[in-house]
């Protein structure tokens, strides 16, 4: 190659997720074995490469960089400039980091311990031997200690453990894995394991501690364990008694418990897992894993009542796996929270709220900066979709389907909060908040989205929010006395989904979920939108029906089979149907009748009638429960054989009404009859599933649309989903279905900020 050995100089501007992930070790190491001089640092804008050398030398450096940087790293773009060579330009040098300028450069996410970590926590001949803190450059705690940018030991929560020698030397030795891995600790110099009681007393530390964590685990005792993103409540899942104890303590009556397994063996003992599921539940993101429960599952009924799924997920810090390893059995590891409050994530509040919960707490002086859930993914067939993108996703960018014509910060809705920012061509989701009902949440908003604007170096000329004005996340928006800009519920729903599939174009988008305010001021939820990410048309919506009791209809969902019946069949069958139900429908449709109350046309508020029609759910005690149960009813018919029960379509106004009146009266007859109840739940999916891709058909087609995306948190129904995907592509028409963004509300802020970032563009 002529000019090969031509020296020159140039400067490498590195972007994506560069920092805390071993990148300059890694440009150190390769500059070397390359002989080139010159330096790499960190700056605000990522990672900033000067290097001088042979030509061929440089062409490499930059190949390296480009086609395999370190494991952590996500590397968006390497820009190359030529700049004059220096006389005398010694050799190659890592330099410390500036904080000056705009930061642009998330940090990476938490990472699951590495195998070379591992190794040395099970070599008795280790330093490190037993210590639960092990981490290195390819591992540990990254987000949740993370306390400013740039991203180095004095900006995160280890500031105040000062190494010891031995560990100093590997953090300054370039050629070592824990060269300037922040974290960086041992026995000697780091955080140590201490067991307190539920007053807080000191029982024992380091090794005693896990110890009697073990002990007291595998006696049958419910522990509340601090961990990377916040605490868990730990029982031993085999054990009945334990289980419910941990439910009792915990108020919490029927929501599921995920459960952490030793390894991938002993997951799959629990669950049946695909290739990818597999691989998922191993990766460094380690998050929780939904997939179909075997029957020989060796877990307490109590862990997940009524539901053919079970949450599993692997060890992913030091602590874990000691625990793990040493119990010998799985671990119900559910969010350190009573009931729905956000999950603790400080020693003295954890102590406080947890300490009456449990009999022992398992902590340590790491302190979290940011509380960071559990991830959430659901495997099924080959299909895995993110239902809560939180720790070991978090806050990892997203590509935004164009560039930002101003800096946003969106604040999502008000049930499974996230935020979001977008800049650039970069749009980075938070990780899960939660219910901003509870003030705990809230403060955690506030931290989430300063944080999160401060990572990123956003300072939003726009706050997208939700058109509700009684949200908080709103209220927080319209006070922030920046230009603010509402998005409406749904269509946020559908941009969402247009961002995970990087979609610019107009789709027949299908929102479907509890309920959301629209633009003519009525609760919508059952919705046909003809949208791209910058506006939207509704074009089509299920038939309203009264909701009687407002926020009760939500809780108690024979509510919603009384007005259902009273649509579908009248009054007076309404009647015997809710007779057989509860007690006060006399009242119930009193209300229907004459109390004028506010109409919706939720989908999922469908989904509670059709449950309690079939007598499976009458009260709900965390949302979707009526339609998780109702799918899993359903479960031992095959789709192909329930029966088709039939839905109204007609056009009002040139908008398409799906009326699932036809549907309702169907069920009611076929349960009076004494149809199956699994036939009927099985039945009733097909018939809204046919109705659906019917509707979204015809709609899609009329307007030349080829695509349609399916948003929405009743889109977590699997079933309902496979229906309508079979049908629509039996017709040759193309559907989006979530995959990186969750469909439920943790993805609104994802859809509010891709509005905002693109509008008038
Ligand atoms: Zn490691
Ligand atoms: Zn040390
Ligand atoms: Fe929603």
């Amino acid at each position: 190659m002529p000019g090969a050995l031509t020296t020159r100089r140039r400067r490498v501007r590195v972007r994506g997720t560069v920092q805390g992930v071993g990148f300059r070790p890694f440009v150190y190491r390769h500059a070397v074995a390359l002989r080139l001089a010159g330096f790499v640092r960190n700056d605000t804008e990522g990672v900033l490469i000067e290097a001088q050398g042979p030509e061929a030398a440089l062409a490499e450096l930059c190949r390296v960089l480009r086609e395999s940087p370190p494991p952590l790293a996500r590397v968006e773009t390497v820009e190359a400039t030529t700049i004059p060579t220096q006389a005398a330009p010694g050799g190659f040098r890592i330099i410390g980091s500036t904080g000056a300028g705009v930061p642009a450069v998330p940090v990476s996410v938490d990472t699951a311990t590495c195998d070379a970590c591992l190794a040395e926590v099970d070599d008795p001949a280790d330093r490190r031997y037993g210590y639960p803190f092990t981490s290195c450059t390819d591992c540990g705690p990254r987000y949740t200690i993370v306390t400013a940018v740039p991203y180095d030991r004095p900006a995160t929560t280890m500031a105040g453990f000062t190494m010891c020698e031995r560990c100093r030397a590997e953090y300054e030795d370039p050629a070592d894995r824990r060269f300037h891995a922040q974290p960086n600790a041992c026995p000697a110099c780091g955080p140590t394991l201490r067991l307190v009681d539920p007053t807080g007393a000191w029982r024992a530390e380091g090794p005693g501690a896990l110890d009697m964590a073990v002990e007291a685990l595998t006696s049958g005792l419910v522990l509340a364990l601090k961990g990377i993103g916040g605490y868990h409540l730990a029982a031993d899942a085999t054990d009945p008694v334990a289980v419910a104890e941990l439910r009792r303590r915990k108020a919490r009556d029927d929501k599921p418990f995920a459960v952490m397994a030793a390894s991938v063996e002993h997951a799959r003992r629990l669950c049946h897992l695909t290739p990818a599921a597999a691989a998922l539940l191993a990766s460094a993101r380690r998050p929780i894993v939904l997939a179909p429960r075997r029957a020989d599952a060796t877990v307490a009924d109590g862990v997940a009542p009524g539901l053919a799924e079970l949450g599993i997920f692997l060890p992913y810090s030091a602590l874990h796996h000691l625990l793990l390893a040493r119990a010998g059995r799985p671990l119900v590891m559910t969010s350190g929270n009573l009931s729905d409050d956000p999950i603790a994530h400080v020693d003295g509040d954890a102590l406080a709220r947890l300490g009456p919960l449990v009999d022992a707490v398992v902590l340590h002086d790491r302190p979290i900066h940011i509380r960071c859930d559990d991830s959430v993914v659901r495997s099924t067939g080959d299909r895995l979709q993110v239902l809560r993108r939180s720790r070991g996703y978090a806050p990892e960018p997203m590509r935004l389907p164009g560039r930002a014509r101003r800096q946003v910060l969106a604040v999502g809705a008000e049930l499974k909060n996230t935020v979001s920012v977008a800049t650039g061509t970069m749009l980075v989701p938070s990780h899960h908040i939660g219910d901003l009902e509870h003030l705990g949440a809230y403060r955690a908003f506030l931290q989430a989205a300063e944080h999160l604007c401060h990572l990123t170096g956003v300072e939003p000329d726009v706050v997208a929010h939700d058109l509700h004005p009684e949200y908080l996340s709103t209220k927080y928006a319209l006070d922030s006395g920046r230009d603010t800009l509402a998005v409406q519920h749904h269509h946020a729903h559908v941009a969402s989904c247009l961002v995970d599939h990087g979609h610019t174009g107009t789709v027949l988008g299908v929102a479907f979920d509890g309920l959301g305010l629209g633009s003519d001021g009525s609760l919508w939820g059952g919705e046909f939108l003809v949208a791209d990410l910058r506006a939207f048309e509704r074009v089509g919506h299920l038939a309203p029906v009264g909701l009687p009791g407002g926020i009760a209809a939500i809780r108690e969902p024979w509510r919603m089979a009384v007005a259902w019946a009273r649509a579908a069949l009248g009054a007076e069958r309404a009647q015997a149907v809710g007779a057989a139900l509860d007690g006060r429908t006399d009242q119930v449709l009193a209300v229907l009748e004459h109390g004028d109350p506010p109409e919706t046309t939720s989908a999922g508020r469908l989904f509670d009638a059709v449950a309690a029609v079939l007598g499976i759910r009458l009260r709900v005690t965390y949302e979707g429960q009526a339609a998780v149960e109702l799918e899993a009813l359903a479960a031992p018919v095959a789709p192909g054989d329930a029966p088709l029960y039939p839905v109204g379509l007609a056009t009002s106004g040139g908008v398409l009404v799906l009326d699932p009146a036809p549907l309702v009266a169907a069920v009611i007859e076929e349960v009076a009859r004494g149809t199956p109840a699994a036939t009927v739940a099985a039945g009733f999916h097909r018939g809204l599933g046919a109705g659906v891709a019917a509707a979204a058909a015809d709609l899609a087609g009329a307007r030349g649309i080829d695509t349609v995306a399916l948003s929405g948190g009743v889109f977590q129904n699997v079933r309902l989903t496979a229906a309508v995907e079979d049908a629509l592509a039996a017709r040759g028409v193309r559907v989006l279905l979530h995959r990186d963004v969750p469909p439920n509300d943790g993805g609104i802020s994802v859809g509010q900020a891709a509005i905002a970032a693109l509008a008038g563009s």
